[in-house]
């Protein structure tokens, strides 16, 4: 499926032209990081083109809408130390795109906002993504350098050129695209970036016929057993019936990600019930193989080379969350 947002009338190429998108700078990934890159270079006067491979936009800021519930089935919040992203948060609340959820979880305020995407984490990603122009629904296989510029080679078959290069994917996913088009790292670089993991989490949301029994701000964190973290997206003030979401540990989600999906949500469905208290109409289950980086990368962005320039961006180079991913996109843009 291909959507294209913002894209002016007149940017379609004629007939007998046989790319069917060059851009000064492409960005691969319409993520926090890939988001915050595309703002930056346009404000600096560089035209951006986003790709991304999935329908919507927001990547790990997921939120799904099932029989009328809704959830936030990856990033639940997000937290800001540096005052740029402060600011693109008051910015994303002031336009009714994000408001604060809490001060802390477990009856223990810390004084430190947790913010949500209103309704959902995706409205966020939504009010950062507008006025972009993006491409959904087509992934890149292989990036290839040619003299001047990067040629990008679609799923389908298509090759896109590229002036310059920002990569967001997960560092595995990025690193399998160059290695299809035969990019050589440096070899310090190569030993860095094929070191960096991620957590997996097998993520559960079930519509439930009652409120469950989780206090408000309705977030947990429970210390042992098989759930990193359970919401109510109810009480969270995003879905107009009630909806938990379960994250499975990551070594559960490690143990159990080749096994029955089905059967491993009623296992943790199970775990949860004490929080749960009502009946579960019904249950999807979603597997992040790349949720967390278990290590992130000591700079905020790598410049892979100059000419062409590719720089790869995202939560392993900033830090493991929302925030990071924004603080490396805008790393990236600034290298370019
Ligand atoms: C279950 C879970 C819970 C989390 N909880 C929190 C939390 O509470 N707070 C917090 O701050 N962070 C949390 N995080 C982490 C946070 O979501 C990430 O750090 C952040 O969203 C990463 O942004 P990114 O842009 O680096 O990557 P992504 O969001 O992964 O974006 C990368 C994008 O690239 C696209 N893509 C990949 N390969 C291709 C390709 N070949 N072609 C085209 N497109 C491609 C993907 O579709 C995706 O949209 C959580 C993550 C998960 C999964």
């Amino acid at each position: 499926m291909q959507e294209r947002i913002g894209a002016a009338p007149d940017s379609q190429p004629p007939m007998n032209k046989p790319i069917p998108h060059t851009a000064d700078v492409l960005i691969i990934g319409a993520g926090m990081a890939g988001l915050s890159a595309a703002a930056a270079l346009q404000k600096s006067g560089r035209k951006t083109l986003i790709v991304d491979k999935s329908r919507g936009v927001g990547g790990r800021m997921a939120t799904r809408r099932i029989e009328g519930a809704t959830f936030d089935h990856g990033a639940q919040f997000a937290t800001a130390r540096d005052p740029r992203f402060v600011q693109v948060l008051e910015e994303a609340r002031a336009a009714g795109a994000a408001v604060e959820w809490c001060r802390g979880f477990d009856g223990q305020p810390d004084g430190h906002p947790r913010w949500k995407g209103a309704p959902g984490m995706s409205s966020l990603a939504k009010h950062l993504a507008a006025g972009m122009e993006i491409i959904h629904g087509r992934q890149v296989l292989a990036l290839s350098p040619a003299e001047d510029h990067w040629i990008a080679t679609m799923a389908d078959g298509e090759t896109w050129s590229a002036a310059a290069v920002i990569l967001t994917a997960p560092v595995p996913q990025s690193l399998a695209i160059l290695e299809a088009g035969a990019v050589t790292l440096e070899p310090a670089l190569e030993k860095r970036l094929s070191s960096i993991q991620y957590e997996r989490c097998i993520a559960v949301m079930a519509v439930l016929d009652g409120p469950s029994r989780l206090p408000p701000p309705g977030g947990f964190a429970p210390a042992e057993g098989p759930i990193a973290w359970i919401a109510d997206n109810q009480l969270k003030g995003i879905s107009a019936d009630p909806a938990i979401t379960l994250h499975a540990t990551h070594a559960v989600s490690v143990e159990c990600w080749d096994h029955d999906r089905d059967e491993t949500a009623r296992r943790l469905l199970a775990a949860a019930a004490p929080w749960i208290g009502a009946g579960i109409k019904s249950f999807h289950v979603h597997g992040w193989r790349y949720s967390k980086p278990l290590q992130t990368d000591p700079l905020p962005c790598a410049l892979v080379q100059n000419a062409p320039p590719l720089v790869l961006a995202g939560d392993a180079f900033g830090g493991p969350r929302m925030e990071g991913a924004a603080l490396s996109g805008w790393a990236a843009a600034a290298l370019l």
